[in-house]
């Protein structure tokens, strides 16, 4: 199935001169849905994966199917102040500021084997975040996977040394 169909390009959204790729024609379509989420989990089905950590908002879309494919739990990470329990956090930098991602602090046993999802492989500056949270809370990452990749953007030597797999390269 050719994934990449399923995906629009919206011109300058949200800004003059970004390139949006929107995912919701694919979260649309239930083949398309299915065909995603199956690809993602592909290099991990026998990994023992015991939780799937994503970001906000997008990310919980996709971690949470994951999750359930691979008969694993679901972690979430939030901007700060949503979470109700104690805490750790992370501040990173972004384009324009900086950002607050939280995470529960018992969210996950020592050691357990965590796989990370997001929609959108950018320059990877969330994701590198979200991995540091999960190693903060001393989660052991086997894996990054996300569904779109921006490879210009250079997310992978960012994450190094993390395995990445992504579905749709651009
Ligand atoms: P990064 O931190 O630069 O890697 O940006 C990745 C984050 O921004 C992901 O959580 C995505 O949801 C979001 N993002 C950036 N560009 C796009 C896009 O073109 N489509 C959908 N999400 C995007």
């Amino acid at each position: 199935m050719e994934l990449a169909r399923y995906i629009r390009d919206i011109p300058d959204w949200p800004k003059a001169g970004i390139l949006f790729r929107d995912i919701t024609p694919l979260l649309a379509n239930p083949q398309a849905l299915r065909a995603a989420v199956d690809a993602m989990c592909a290099p991990y089905k026998d990994a023992g994966i015991a939780h799937v950590a994503a970001v906000e908002a997008r990310g919980f879309i996709f971690g949470t199917a994951v999750a359930a494919r691979l008969n694993a739990g679901f972690v979430p990470i939030r901007k700060k102040g949503k979470l109700p329990f104690e805490t750790e956090s992370i501040t990173y930098d972004l384009e324009y500021g900086t950002d607050t991602l939280e995470i529960h602090r018992d969210a996950v046993p020592a050691g357990a084997k965590v796989l990370m999802v997001d929609d959108l492989l950018a320059t990877g500056g969330t994701m590198k975040a979200a991995c540091d949270l999960i190693e903060k809370v001393q989660g052991h990452i086997v894996g990054i996977t996300c569904l779109i990749e921006l490879a210009d953007l250079q997310g992978r030597p960012r994450l190094a040394p993390h395995t990445i797999h992504t579905v749709i390269s651009y």
